[in-house]
């Protein structure tokens, strides 16, 4: 059996253990002898699953009581409609409320482009000026703000936030798809996260919202139930069939990370693994990390050729070359080209010393 190293933004790579015992379990799970994928969501069978999943993104995030966590779909793309929707939408003919948002990148503009549909976007903060490569300052948002919505990490242009910002009364909501469970995070500092689960979770097709529960229960009568927070809590993420499977595979995933040693000891592996990449970008003459230091992420770490000139023919045979060698989805994002090696929490160590690796003796080509 062959396995590369996979440095694809997500979906990504998973826990080999995790998928090992998806394998093992696939026909039948627990003695049911069905599939995750054939079993009743109304069943006893299913219940202790989905409970599972959710006790141990609790007790491994430390998401406290007052705090509720579903399991939804469409999406950290649906979570740019439905924060502002629930958090912020209004009766038929009542006036509009509005929003504070930070603009880090695609994503941030993205939430922006949607959050506008339903309330007045306010863009309190921007690093558009420099091509999104830093955090900006966040001024204090409007008390009249419903909320204050930021991209935690970057997953495009490679930044993090590195101080949270603070916001008073005004409820922090945070996309954290690219780097939840990569280090400790206070949830009580927010009144809403959510994460696509492709990233660092599991399987693209379940998305996880974690929300302070006096933010429940604000959205306006023309909400469709789908995508109201109060109807999927009151249900326990069981309104309508939910994804199944890969709710599933979060578990093991989650089993996974426990037996490790939890948040904090794959925080300090990840540490390490950028530590390294990024150590060997600053030393390079060939290849440079274009984000200012103090705002680097963990998990994308996006590189480019120093030689300007020759930027475009580097970039595809360092792409094609690196894949011959079983390193596989280190293209940038098509917006921003370049190489982004995404080093999530399942990318073991190895990978990153033969990322090095690699981009050293390719050195020596150019
Ligand atoms: C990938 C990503 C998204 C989009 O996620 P989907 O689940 O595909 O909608 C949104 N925000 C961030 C930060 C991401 O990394």
């Amino acid at each position: 059996m062959k396995r590369v190293y996979n440095f694809s933004a997500g979906p990504s790579a998973l826990p080999v253990p995790a998928l090992e015992r998806a394998a093992a379990e696939m026909l039948d799970l627990n003695g049911t002898g069905q599939s995750i994928m054939e079993m009743s969501h109304r069943s006893k069978d299913f219940a202790p699953i989905i409970r599972n999943a959710e006790s141990l993104l609790r007790s491994l995030m430390g998401v406290p009581s007052n705090y509720a966590i579903l399991f939804l779909q469409g999406g950290a793309s649906l979570q740019f409609s439905m924060v502002p929707l629930n958090l912020a939408g209004v009766e038929a003919g009542t006036p509009r409320k509005q929003a504070g948002y930070a603009e880090t990148g695609v994503w941030s503009q993205k939430a922006i482009e949607e959050g506008a549909k339903y309330l007045n976007p306010v863009v309190r903060a921007s690093s558009k000026d420099r091509g999104f490569t830093y955090i900006p300052q966040a001024p204090a948002p409007d008390p009249q703000d419903a909320f204050y919505h930021i991209t935690l990490n970057n997953t495009i242009v490679g930044t993090k936030w590195a101080e949270l910002p603070e916001t008073g009364a005004v409820p922090l909501v945070a996309d954290i798809s690219s780097c939840i469970l990569s280090e400790p995070l206070d949830i009580s500092r927010f009144g809403l996260v959510y994460a696509g689960a492709q990233k660092n979770l599991g399987p693209a097709g379940v998305t996880v919202v974690i929300i302070r529960e006096d933010l429940i229960g604000r959205a306006p009568s023309w909400t469709p139930g789908m995508l109201r927070y109060d109807i999927h809590a009151k249900e326990g993420s069981m309104y309508n069939t939910p994804p199944c499977h890969g709710i599933y595979i979060i578990g093991l995933v989650l089993e996974w990370l426990r037996d490790l040693g939890g948040v904090s000891a794959v925080a300090e592996l990840n540490r390490e693994k950028a530590g390294l990449l990024y150590g060997y970008l600053d030393s390079s003459k060939r290849f440079r990390s274009p984000v200012e230091k103090k705002y680097r992420s963990l998990m994308n770490i996006p590189f480019v050729p120093v030689d300007e000139d020759r930027r475009k023919e580097i970039e595809t045979r360092f792409v094609a070359a690196a894949a011959e060698a079983g390193l596989v989805n280190l293209a940038g994002h098509r917006l921003v080209g370049g190489m982004r090696a995404s080093i999530y929490n399942a990318m073991p160590k190895a990978g990153v010393h033969a990322l090095i690796a690699f981009a050293e003796r390719f050195e020596k080509t150019l």
